[in-house]
């Protein structure tokens, strides 16, 4: 844990950009999600203290973040006025807080995001990062890694590494109120499955344990509550991402084919991750089971027919980017993961999808 060094509070979102405002008088980078262009951050009016010299980049998160995407952006931030900005401040989801982390690391370190993708890449920190969720369950929040898509290579990879932790956190659940309810489910549940995997993997320790056990029981409060989105259920999702994002460094099965189905069906982290536990009884009888009532309790319906028709092709990249995350899938089923996962294996698996 000593990888997270994030400060984390709790309301008065307005307040706390402001002492960042005060206390940083030079060139910001503000990355915010392209849903707060036409609306104040919170029900409480929270403005973004920007000004002239800060430079506002909005963040469509149609598509996840691609590593040619987040090069575009740190170019855009070199050149703009002088000098390095004194912070990056990423205002939004996943998407967003990950192209915020990823900007910051380019910004000291030479070359393009796709140099970075793996493991202790990064050589230099990067900017002092401060990252905002307005939508819990991806846990990059706390998380070392900021997940990009790379079209090149077509790998979904992160820079994992101590210098894409966020230097400081602020966490106001006020600014999840308006996230759309199947978008609320999907996202969060990605924190029940980094937590899922993580306990069920051979790589742990006392402390990622209690997180991950902690994170995993706000998530069932949540999910089985009558009001899912009520203002302590969105406290407990944003307690629980936060949480959920220490264990997320030691996934299983469930992420990798996640990231396949990305990959190869374009579909998005939450979606994807929902889709591939649907089909995980193999692997994870109990949980697969939760999940179904998870879905029932909040009658939120998965898309269906994705895999139907799928040609070789699209198989055999399905299939190449799940099984390219040796790491997790290891973790999860040992150094035989390719025979246990076999493509006959993971077809099977995936057609009723
Ligand atoms: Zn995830």
């Amino acid at each position: 844990m000593a990888q997270i060094s994030a400060e984390c509070a709790t309301g008065s979102t307005q307040g706390i950009l402001e002492r960042v405002y005060l206390e940083r008088k030079c060139k910001k980078c503000f990355a915010v999600h392209v849903w707060f262009r036409g609306h104040r951050l919170s029900r409480c009016d929270t403005r973004l203290p920007v000004e002239a010299d800060d430079l506002l980049c909005i963040v469509d998160s149609t598509d996840e973040p691609k590593t040619c995407g987040v090069d575009k952006v740190a170019d855009q931030v070199k050149t703009w006025r002088d000098g390095m900005p004194a912070a990056v401040v990423a205002i939004g989801g996943g998407t967003v807080l990950d192209t915020g982390k990823a900007v910051s690391n380019l910004l000291t370190n030479p070359g393009l995001a796709e140099d970075y993708q793996g493991w202790d890449l990064v050589k230099q920190p990067g900017v002092f990062k401060i990252g905002v969720p307005t939508l819990s369950g991806t846990g990059s929040e706390s998380s070392r890694t900021c997940v990009l898509m790379n079209p090149q290579s077509r790998i979904k990879l992160g820079m994992n590494s101590d210098y894409t932790v966020f230097d400081q956190l602020i966490l106001d659940p006020d600014l999840s109120v308006t996230v759309p309810r199947d978008q609320f489910f999907f996202t969060g549940m990605d924190t029940y499955f980094h937590c899922m995997e993580y306990l069920n993997g051979q790589n742990r320790t006392p402390v990622v344990d209690a997180y991950a056990e902690k994170a995993v029981d706000l998530c069932r409060q949540v999910f089985t509550a009558d009001e899912m989105q009520s203002t302590i259920n969105r406290e407990r999702m944003m307690v629980a991402s936060y949480f959920g994002g220490c264990a997320a460094g030691n996934v299983g099965v469930v992420h990798p084919v996640s990231a396949g189905l990305s990959v190869a069906l374009g579909q998005h982290h939450g979606v994807a991750n929902c889709l591939a536990m649907s089909v995980m009884d193999e692997f994870y009888p109990r949980e697969t089971d939760e999940f179904r009532r998870l879905l029932d309790a909040q009658s939120i319906q998965l898309p269906s027919g994705i895999c139907c028709d799928l040609s070789d092709d699209v198989f055999d990249l399905l299939y190449a980017s799940t099984i390219v995350h040796s790491k997790p899938l290891e973790n999860a089923l040992g150094p035989q993961f390719r025979d246990i996962l076999s493509p006959a294996k993971l077809c099977d698996m995936v057609r009723g999808l």
